[in-house]
C-alpha cells in the first residue's frame, strides 16, 4: 500500500490546518523526508484506498508507530476537527468522505473496515466501543443543546437585528469625522474671490473625467431606472428663466435678491403663532386664515433653543420690497448656494432670491437644491450641510404599481376598513388573471381606468368597459373607475393636498390647510358611451386647459371657474351642510396611513444611504377624489408635484406654502467660516441668539447612538413597546439624541404655517400598529405630544434648560482606532476639526464604538458557533 499523489479537487482539497497524524492501517512505508505538512502537502499525498493523507513527519524519516486504538480515535477526533468545533485535531477521512457525499462514503467504509476488524484486537474492540458510546452521548448532549438553541433561534436573530441597527449609525459616526477631516482638507476655509471667479463656467455636459458622483448627478435627469427616471413629474413646469440665474463663479453682490419684472398679485399675510397639530380626531377645521408671511424680516431666524446656530429666513417674494430687508454679508451669501435643476419651480426660485440665496448651475458645493427623485445610492454623496428635497425610495409611494402593492399590504393586514381607501387596482401582466376573474364577476358592466404605472398628467390613461380594450402585456395598472362621482355644478374635480415629511424616523407628517381642486370642463356623465371624452373624465389641468370650455379662476377665494383653492371648497360644501371638519380628519387619516405605508421600505434606505438628519425632507402632492358619498379615494401621490404658479391661484396657495416648507425645512449657512468671523457676524445679524455659531453645527443631526442610547431604545423597543409602560417612563431620562430630536421638532413646529401636523400627535399612535415593529422615536413623540401638546412651555423649557448645559451636543466620542487615525491627520485639520467644525473630543465614552462593535462580533460569533453546533450535531448522528 502507498500514498499517491491525487488530483488537488474534491475531498483532498480541503485543507486540514496543524498538520496531524496519519490514521490509515494500509500504510507501511516511510514518511518522506520532505513531506513538512502544510496544506499543499495534506492535499496532495494521500491514502490510495481511503484517502487518509500522508502522515506528518517533520523530524523522522519514518512515521511514529500508530496503534490502532490511536487510529481510531483519531479518525473518530476527526470529525470534531473537521467540524471545527472542538478545536484542531487529527484524521480527516471520515468526516471527509462524509462531506463528499456517497462515493466518498464508501472509500469511509471500506476505511472504517480496514482501520477496525483487521486490527483483530478484542482490546481495541472494546476501545473502540467505549470510544464510540462516548462520542454518542456527546452527540446526543449537543443535539439537545442545540434543539434548544434553535428554540432560541428567532431571538437571537432579533438581537443580531437590533445590534446590527446599532452598528449603522456607528457607520454613520465614522463617515461622519472622516468626512469631515476630508472637506476641511480640500475645501478652503474661505472662498475666496479669486479662487471662487477662477472656477469659471464649467460645461453642463456631462463628461466622461468627471467623478462618478458629480457624473451622476449632472445627468440626473436622463437617469433610468425604477428608482428615479420612472418617477412622474407632476403637470407642466415652468420654463420661465429668472436671469438671477448665476454659475458659481458669480459675485454674490450681484445677484440682489429681488426679482424684476413679476407680478405676484397682492397676498394679505399674517403670521401664525398658534400651535400647529392637528387634533386628528376631526375636531379642528382647517384654519380658513390665510398665513405666514414675513416681509422685511431679519435674513435668520434663532432658535428656539441655545446653542442652536440660527437658520435661513425664507421670506415670501413680493412686489415692492425695496431693500428693506437685512441683507447678509457677502461672505455669508457666498456659502448659500443653490443648485438648480432644470424642474426647479419658479415659485421657489423666487422665493428663494428673496432669501438671501444664489442660484447656481454647476456646482458640487451647494446649500441646497430641488429637483427630481434620484436612485438611493446617490444620497450617499450629499454632504452634511446639504439638505434636498427627497428621501431615497420614496418611489414606493410614488409609483401607482408601488403604491398599490404597500397599501394592498396593510389591507390584507388590517382590513378593508383601515386601508381599503383606494379603488381595487390590479398591476399588470402580473395580476392578469385576478383582473380576468373580477371583470367576469362584474359581468363586464363595471368601468375601468387604464393607466401606466408612473407616469403624470393623465398621460396614457383611459377609460374603458370592455376586456379588449385592456393592453395585457405592456406594464400598466387597471382600477376600478369611481363611477358615482361627488360633482359640483355637473362637474367631477379632484383635490391636491400638499404633504410634508420632515422626517421618516421619527415619522413627521404635516398636511397643508390648502390646496387646490382641479375641475373636469365638460359635465359629467356617467354614459358607457361617454368613456373617451377626456375632458369629462379626467380632471388634470394640463388636458382640461385646451378644452373649449375650460375657465381659469383667477380669485382664490371665489368658487368659480374649474379651478378653486381647496379652502374655497370648503366654504361651499359647508354652505351645502356638509360636516367639513369629519371629511377633514378622514383626508388626515388616509394621508396619515398612505405615508406609513411606505415607511418600512424608505426608512431602511434612509439609514443606509444618508449620512446626516439634515440631509432630506420631501413634499408629496397626494391625490383623491370625493365619492358621491364624499369617501375620500387616493388616487396616487406625486413626489414631484406641480409648484406651476403663474395664476394668482396658483401663487396665493403655493407660495406661502413653499415658504412654509423650506422655513420648516430648517436651513443652516454651511460651516465654512472661521469661528472668529461668525461669532463678529452673529453679534450684528441676531444679537438675540444664545449661540456663538453662525454655520451649521452638524452634532445636531447626528444619527450616531452612545452605548447608553442604543439601550434605551432597545429596552423600550423590545420590553416595553406598550403604550402604558412607555408614556410613564420615556421621557423621564431623556437622552442627548433624544432631546437633538425634540429640539429639532419644535423648532420645526414653529414655522409649520398653514402646515397642520397630522403625525405624531397626541391621538395618532393608533397608527403605530400599522408599523412594521415597534419605532422608538414615535413612541418618544407620542409621550411628548401626549404631555407637551396642550401647553408647550414646559416641553420647551425642559429642553431649554438641557440645551444651555450643551447636553444636546453630546455626541459618541471617536473611536479609539478612529482617533489613531485621526491623530495622523495633520496637526492644521485637527485643529480646524475641533475648533471650526466643533467636534468633539473623545472624552467621556472612549471606545464606546469598540464596545458596541465588540458586542456584536460576539453575538455574530454566538450565531456562528450554534450553526456549527447544528451542523455537527447532523454529521454526528
Ligand atoms: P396622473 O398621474 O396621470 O394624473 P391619476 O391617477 O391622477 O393620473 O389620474 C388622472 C385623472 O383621472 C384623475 O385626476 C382623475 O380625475 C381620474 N381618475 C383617476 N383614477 C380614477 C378612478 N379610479 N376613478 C375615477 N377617476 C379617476
Amino acid at each position: 500500500m502507498a500514498y499517491v499523489k491525487v488530483p488537488a479537487h474534491g475531498c483532498q482539497q480541503h485543507d486540514y490546518p496543524g498538520g496531524g497524524v496519519a490514521t490509515c492501517q494500509h500504510i507501511s512505508s516511510s514518511c518522506c523526508p520532505s513531506f513538512s505538512g502544510g496544506e499543499g502537502s495534506f492535499a496532495e499525498w494521500r491514502c490510495s484506498q481511503c484517502c487518509v493523507s500522508r502522515p506528518h513527519c517533520s523530524t523522522a524519516d519514518s512515521p511514529p508507530p500508530v496503534s490502532p486504538s490511536q487510529a481510531a480515535a483519531s479518525t473518530i477526533d476527526g470529525r470534531k476537527n473537521r467540524a471545527g468545533f472542538f478545536g484542531e485535531g487529527e484524521g480527516k477521512c471520515l468526516m471527509e468522505s462524509r462531506l463528499m457525499g456517497s462515493s466518498s462514503e464508501n472509500r469511509e467504509h471500506a476505511c472504517a473496515r480496514e482501520a477496525f476488524p483487521r486490527a483483530g484486537n478484542s482490546q481495541v474492540l472494546g476501545e473502540i466501543q467505549s470510544s464510540a458510546a462516548d462520542e454518542l452521548s456527546k452527540a446526543s448532549h449537543l443535539l439537545k443543546e442545540s434543539a434548544a438553541a434553535l428554540d432560541n433561534w428567532p431571538d437571537r436573530q432579533q438581537e443580531l437585528e437590533a445590534v446590527r441597527s446599532q452598528l449603522r449609525p456607528l457607520r454613520h459616526h465614522s463617515t461622519f469625522h472622516k468626512q469631515e477631516t476630508k472637506r476641511m482638507r480640500t475645501e478652503p476655509l474661505l472662498i475666496a474671490p479669486a479662487a471662487s471667479a477662477a472656477a469659471t463656467k464649467r460645461p453642463r455636459e456631462v463628461s466622461p473625467s468627471m467623478p462618478a458622483v458629480q457624473r451622476l448627478w449632472e445627468s440626473n435627469s436622463n437617469i433610468a431606472d425604477n428608482e428615479s427616471s420612472d418617477i412622474p413629474i407632476d403637470d407642466e413646469y415652468e420654463d420661465e428663466e429668472l436671469q438671477t440665474v448665476s454659475d458659481e463663479s458669480s459675485d454674490p453682490g450681484s445677484n440682489t435678491p429681488s426679482v424684476v419684472g413679476e407680478t405676484l398679485g397682492s397676498i394679505s399675510l399674517t403670521d401664525s403663532a398658534l400651535s400647529k397639530t392637528s387634533s386628528c380626531s376631526g375636531l379642528t377645521a382647517p384654519s380658513l386664515a390665510t398665513k405666514t408671511g414675513n416681509q422685511n424680516e431679519p435674513p435668520l431666524r434663532n432658535s428656539l433653543f441655545s446653542y442652536v446656530p440660527p437658520y435661513v429666513r425664507f421670506q415670501m417674494p413680493i412686489d415692492g420690497a425695496q431693500g428693506e430687508e437685512i441683507g447678509l454679508p457677502a461672505e455669508v451669501k457666498r456659502l448659500l448656494k443653490w443648485k438648480l435643476s432644470p424642474i426647479t419651480p419658479l415659485v421657489v426660485r423666487r422665493t428663494l432670491l428673496r432669501s438671501n440665496f444664489r442660484l447656481v448651475k454647476t456646482t458640487n458645493d451647494w446649500a441646497g437644491t430641488w429637483g427630481k427623485h434620484m436612485k438611493s445610492a446617490l444620497f450617499t454623496s450629499i454632504k452634511d450641510y446639504q439638505k434636498m428635497n427627497h428621501f431615497p425610495g420614496t418611489f414606493q409611494i410614488g409609483r401607482k404599481d408601488r403604491l398599490w402593492r404597500n397599501l394592498h399590504k396593510l389591507m390584507q393586514k388590517f382590513g378593508k376598513k383601515e386601508f381599503g381607501f383606494m379603488p381595487k387596482t390590479y398591476v399588470l401582466p402580473q395580476d392578469l388573471r385576478l383582473l380576468r376573474q373580477a371583470w367576469e364577476k362584474t359581468c363586464g358592466i363595471e368601468k375601468w381606468i387604464v393607466k401606466p404605472p408612473a407616469s403624470a398628467r393623465g398621460t396614457g390613461i383611459r377609460v374603458v368597459h370592455k376586456w379588449s380594450q385592456i393592453p395585457k402585456k405592456r406594464p400598466l395598472v387597471v382600477q376600478r373607475y369611481i363611477a358615482q362621482p361627488y360633482l359640483i355644478n355637473g362637474s367631477k374635480f379632484d383635490l391636491r393636498l400638499y404633504v410634508f415629511v420632515s422626517s421618516v424616523d421619527p415619522l413627521r407628517i404635516y398636511l397643508y390647510d390648502d390646496g387646490l381642486v382641479r375641475f373636469a370642463s365638460v359635465k359629467y356623465s356617467n354614459d358607457m358611451s361617454s368613456l373617451h371624452d377626456r375632458y369629462m373624465h379626467l380632471t388634470n389641468y394640463s388636458i382640461n386647459k385646451n378644452s373649449s370650455h375650460y375657465t381659469q379662476n383667477e380669485d382664490a377665494d371665489a368658487c368659480q371657474g374649474h379651478k378653486w383653492t381647496v379652502k374655497s371648497l370648503w366654504t361651499y360644501l359647508a354652505q351645502q351642510g356638509v360636516n367639513v371638519n369629519e371629511l377633514w380628519s378622514r383626508l388626515e387619516d388616509l394621508v396619515v396611513k398612505t405615508i406609513i405605508s411606505g415607511e418600512s421600505s424608505i426608512a431602511p434606505l434612509i439609514r443606509e444611504h444618508v449620512s446626516s438628519r439634515y440631509c432630506c425632507y420631501e413634499l408629496f402632492g397626494v391625490d383623491v377624489l370625493l365619492d358621491e358619498h364624499l369617501n375620500p379615494w387616493l388616487l396616487e401621490v406625486n413626489i414631484s408635484p406641480s409648484l406651476h404658479s403663474s395664476s394668482p391661484l396658483d401663487q396665493a396657495v403655493k407660495g406661502p406654502m413653499v415658504c412654509n416648507l423650506l422655513n420648516m425645512a430648517g436651513y443652516h449657512i454651511p460651516n465654512k467660516l472661521p469661528s472668529s468671523m461668525q461669532k463678529d457676524f452673529l453679534r450684528n445679524l441676531a444679537p438675540d441668539v444664545k449661540t456663538n455659531q453662525l454655520c451649521i453645527d452638524n452634532r445636531l443631526y447626528y444619527i450616531g447612538l452612545s452605548r447608553d442610547e442604543a439601550a434605551k431604545q432597545l429596552f423600550f423597543t423590545k420590553e416595553a413597546y406598550q403604550r402604558e409602560d412607555y408614556l410613564g417612563q420615556i421621557l423621564q431620562n431623556l437622552s442627548a439624541d433624544d432631546v437633538r430630536h425634540l429640539v429639532q421638532a419644535e423648532d420645526e413646529l414653529t414655522q409649520a404655517g398653514g402646515f397642520i401636523r397630522v403625525f405624531p400627535t397626541p391621538y395618532t399612535h393608533r397608527y403605530h400598529q400599522f408599523f412594521e415593529g415597534p419605532r422608538y422615536y414615535n413612541m418618544l413623540f407620542d409621550a411628548w405630544e401626549t404631555r407637551y401638546n396642550s401647553n408647550r412651555s414646559p416641553g420647551i423649557s425642559l429642553l431649554e434648560d438641557l440645551c444651555k448645559q450643551k447636553y444636546h451636543l453630546n455626541i459618541p466620542a471617536l473611536s479609539a482606532r478612529a482617533k489613531s487615525s485621526a491623530e495622523t491627520e495633520s496637526a492644521t485639520e485637527t485643529a480646524l476639526e475641533s475648533k471650526a467644525l466643533q467636534v468633539p473630543a473623545p472624552s467621556e465614552e472612549p471606545q464606546h464604538a469598540e464596545s458596541v462593535l465588540i458586542q456584536s462580533i460576539e453575538e455574530s460569533q454566538v450565531l456562528s458557533n450554534f450553526k456549527l453546533s447544528l451542523i455537527c450535531c447532523f454529521y454526528s448522528l
